[in-house]
């Protein structure tokens, strides 16, 4: 059953991450303000019984499944065991408690490197479980596909109102700058920075710059997040009878264009210098946008301006 209630009461797990600080943001701006929130400190999710005790006592209305363990290339291959435990152990915990108490919708958050390797581009929903992964991220990935199939089988058999968003490469303020965990649109950005303040005559980017991404800004998949929250459950059934919805820009761009507007944008002059020992992962990530579009929403800021945002972000508050 969709948001129309203003009081009605939304538990976003994970809300102090890129993606569920920007849902706060968003749903209070459009006027939700029952909203249940807890640090990982207060309840850790991996924890059954605690995640238990919680949905008996607060028994939310709507939930979005936004807590996860994320990170870059390099953090899907130092910490495989984390990625895949973790987010199992988050997404059974929430899925299985938010199905005994009742939860009217649940928004799910999953993720395009869900989808096979060599599928076409750009990546229609119905590609789900069609091929082989990709290895650099297939723990994670294994773990979202359990997570989408576990949402599928809940609406089958319980009919649980529950939606999965696959979401592509997200960028925005507060997002993760550390070299070693993040993702590529934080991590050159903060390095294009040190290379104009430290004065350095190049910048080291992972890889043959050659992969192609498609970045969606944060604060546009936390709209598109409440967007589907409030889609009546015909209109959403008739468009995405298997409960999957893309969540993109519809372009991609690849690793050397993206540089060369963070150059832009960060004003500096340094020259790219490959890193091949470092992998370059997926060739290809771009999502079919159409259920999205069907709906009516599309993302509203463009690649350049989203990056501007998230630049100001940086510098105020890390550089
Ligand atoms: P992916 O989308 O799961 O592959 O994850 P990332 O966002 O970490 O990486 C995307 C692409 O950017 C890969 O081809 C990386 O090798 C490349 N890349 C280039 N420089 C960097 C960097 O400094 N950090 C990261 N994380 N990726 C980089």
């Amino acid at each position: 059953m969709h948001l129309e209630n203003a009081n009605a009461k939304i538990y976003v797990a994970g809300h102090r991450g890129l993606l569920g600080s920007a849902i706060v943001r968003q749903l209070r701006c459009a006027g939700f303000q029952n909203l249940i929130l807890r640090t990982s400190k207060d309840l850790d999710l991996r924890d059954q019984s605690a995640t238990d005790i919680f949905f008996e006592a607060e028994r939310p209305d709507f939930v979005v499944l936004a807590a996860a363990r994320v990170g870059g290339i390099l953090a899907n291959d130092q910490y495989p065991a984390d990625f895949i435990c973790d987010n199992l152990s988050i997404q059974n915990n929430v899925l299985q408690a938010a199905t005994r108490v009742h939860v009217r919708r649940l928004v799910f958050l999953g993720s395009t490197c869900i989808y096979p390797r060599e599928a076409p581009q750009p990546l229609k929903e119905s590609y789900l479980l069609s091929g082989p992964l990709e290895e650099t991220n297939r723990w994670y990935a294994v773990a979202k596909i359990a997570g989408v199939t576990q949402c599928q089988a809940l609406r089958r058999q319980h009919r649980c109102d529950f939606v999965s968003l696959m979401a592509t490469n997200l960028y925005g303020p507060g997002d993760n700058f550390d070299l070693q965990t993040s993702h590529v649109l934080p991590a050159l950005l903060r390095k294009f920075h040190e290379a104009r303040v430290l004065e350095q005559p190049e910048v080291i980017v992972w890889g043959s710059g050659k992969p192609r991404r498609e970045f969606l800004f944060s604060e546009d998949m936390a709209e598109a997040c409440v967007f589907v929250l409030q889609v009546p459950e015909e209109e959403l059934h008739r468009v995405a009878p298997d409960g999957l919805l893309n969540v993109g820009t519809g372009q991609d761009v690849s690793i050397n264009e993206l540089c060369g507007m963070l150059r832009d944008i960060v004003d500096t002059r340094c020259a790219l210098v490959h890193d091949r020992s470092k992998p370059d992962g997926t060739p290809q990530k771009l999502v079919d946008v159409t259920r999205m579009q069907t709906l009516g929403w599309t993302a509203p800021t463009p690649l350049p301006l989203g990056i501007e945002k998230t630049y100001a972000w940086y510098q105020k508050h890390c550089a």
